[in-house]
């Protein structure tokens, strides 16, 4: 046998995609265990006080996310005209939002404009309370439409939060069951999102099995290893990380398109969250930047442009 017929296939690794669950929505305290994540991983890091601020954004998130108003969920036309074209039912580009949303906003910006977090980052939040709607609602567009650049970056993370928010309400509310596997593998079947991260499971019957995780719903989806999620490319996929860790982030590389998405190994570490390791593993980010590889989604809590301060 060559070396060649013993390089595995993508899928071959696996069960046939039918016996596979395809779907994980989040749960309704995933800002809570996202904070949790954040208390944990700040002490002693690089970017510790930017991640407790952002323990504290997701603890206020979390409050919003449980005083959420039932909304009206898409009528069963929509549902089924979804199923039929194989769109994501919750579309973050295309469906009308709720203004609900704000209300979560409103809450979460009142959070913060008096939490522990530096001056600056309490005075954006209280700006941004008297800021006008249409304002919020297109600073929301730019994000939704991935660009976030358009948005100033101190305004962006608070944004973004109360549209997460919204999202996995939104999600989470309809349960597993209405949604369905799109044809495109490599956006969030639920809200059409690029992923943040992907997350090897680590037990069960999804032990070894690759989940994209949502930058927007956190909803992780089925696809299989091996393969770009950008552009579903499968030759010379590579895989970097940082020297001296454990190897439980990884960011899996493509020649085809030249961008990359950050995998976390939860046989390595079982605590880790998408969002939250994929902030604290931002090393790993420059090391790919440096060598000229662009990240293929977005962590919304980060901006594109903004700089984030150590210490
Ligand atoms: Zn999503
Ligand atoms: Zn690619």
């Amino acid at each position: 046998m060559s070396m060649a017929d013993r390089i595995l296939k993508p899928g071959e690794i696996e069960a046939p995609a039918g016996e596979i669950r395809f779907l994980f929505l989040p749960g309704r305290d995933l800002f809570a265990r996202r904070a949790e994540r954040f208390r944990l991983l700040a002490p002693g890091h690089s970017l510790g006080g930017y991640l407790g601020f952002l323990a504290l954004l997701a603890d206020a998130q979390q409050e919003a996310l449980d005083g959420f108003p039932p909304l009206p969920p898409p009528t069963l036309e929509e549902q089924t005209l979804c199923r039929e074209q194989g769109m994501p039912l919750l579309d973050a580009r295309l469906r009308s939002r709720n203004r609900a949303w704000r209300e979560g906003l409103a809450l979460i910006l009142r959070r913060m404009a008096v939490a522990e977090v530096p001056t600056a980052a309490r005075e954006t939040a209280a700006g941004l309370l008297c800021a006008a709607e249409s304002r919020l609602e297109e600073m929301a567009d730019w994000i939704l439409a991935g660009e976030s650049a358009a948005v100033p970056p101190q305004e962006s993370p608070f944004i973004a939060a109360a549209l997460q928010v919204y999202w996995v309400h939104m999600a989470t509310a309809l349960g597993e069951h209405v949604f369905v596997r799109l044809e495109a593998g490599g956006v969030c079947p639920v809200c059409g999102s690029a992923p943040a991260s992907g997350v090897v499971h680590a037990h069960g019957s999804e032990q070894g099995l690759r989940y994209l995780s949502c930058s927007l719903c956190a909803t992780q989806w089925h696809m299989v290893r091996l393969k770009c999620s950008s552009c579903e490319a499968t030759e010379g996929i590579a895989y970097y990380s940082l020297e001296g860790t454990n190897g439980a982030v990884k960011a899996e590389s493509c020649p085809d398109c030249n961008t990359y998405l950050k995998l976390l190994y939860l046989d390595k570490d079982n605590r880790m969250e998408a969002t939250a390791d994929d902030l604290a593993t931002l090393a790993l980010d420059m090391l790919m930047d440096e060598a000229g590889k662009a990240r293929s989604g977005p962590n919304l809590y980060l901006h594109p442009g903004g700089e984030v301060e150590e210490g």
